[in-house]
């Protein structure tokens, strides 16, 4: 796995399921199972409805709430937006910007990307930035460029200093809720591209971000994705939904 100055970070990204009863009967699971683990950093993202909830159960555990999106303004007249701060104000500590389903579903661009992840970093969350390709771009050769593109999209005017603080998710779209991971060897390639593009952008800076991989991961496939040097955590759909396989997974075994 990556490298001992990164420490790894795993996501349940729960999309729209749950309400809040659900939510809470879920990370009461997870909160009895998990409140020993130190050495990953650990996360879901309930929807909107439910994070204040979530984060008061949560509260004195090390397992941290995440937004799934946030908007780039603070406050004002933005009718069915969540801002950064009002995430914050919730108890999230982390949000997910830019993934797939918002940016496909949604119409999401990388300039939006972009306004988004400067807005989570002056609030002070972290941030999970989401790029990768579709199966049409993987199967025409263009994986690096479009992820490349993705990257410097959401990077744009991020200086070193700050940019220490962003946690990059590399979720293939043709691997999201399909059952199709990616090889160990497909993603750590991108992976290892990613980590590159990143020195280019923020030099030295980079070998401490955490590059997470994302779709399909499983109690059974995750240790082999997470002996790979350069992926550094997970977000996790589908098996973040029910205690058994998202505790399985935080407790990958380290090969
Ligand atoms: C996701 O939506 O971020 C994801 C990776 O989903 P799944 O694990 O279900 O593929």
């Amino acid at each position: 796995m990556g490298n001992a100055a990164r420490k790894p970070i795993i996501v349940g990204n729960w999309k729209l399921q749950k309400t809040i009863a659900q939510a809470l009967e879920l990370v009461t699971e997870l909160k009895n199972a998990l409140t020993q683990v130190r050495d990953v950093e650990v996360g879901v993202a309930p929807v909107f409805t439910a994070i204040a909830s979530v984060a008061k159960r949560l509260e004195g555990t090390p397992i941290a709430v995440a937004g799934q999106d946030c908007y780039w303004e603070d406050a004002g007249a933005f009718t069915g937006e969540v801002s950064a701060p009002m995430l914050k104000d919730a108890g999230a500590s982390h949000v997910i910007i830019g993934h797939s389903e918002r940016r496909h579903l949604f119409g999401e661009l990388d300039a939006a990307v972009n306004l988004k992840l400067k807005a989570a970093l002056r609030t002070g969350l972290v941030p999970i930035v989401c790029v990768g390709e579709t199966e049409k771009e993987r199967d025409a050769g263009e994986t690096m460029g479009r992820v490349g593109a993705q990257l410097d999209g959401a990077l744009a005017g991020i200086e070193a200093d700050a940019a220490g603080k962003i946690v990059i998710a590399y979720e293939p779209v043709w691997a999201i809720g399909t059952g199709r991971t990616a090889t160990n060897a497909q993603a750590q390639e991108v992976h290892a591209f990613i980590r590159g593009r990143l020195r280019e952008r923020v030099g030295a800076v980079a070998e401490t971000m955490r590059i997470q991989y994302g779709g399909s991961v499983k109690p059974d496939n995750v240790a082999g994705l997470m002996a790979e040097p350069d992926i550094d955590g997970a977000l996790v759909g589908g098996a973040s939904l029910t205690a058994d396989s998202f505790i399985k997974i935080v407790r990958f075994k380290r090969t």
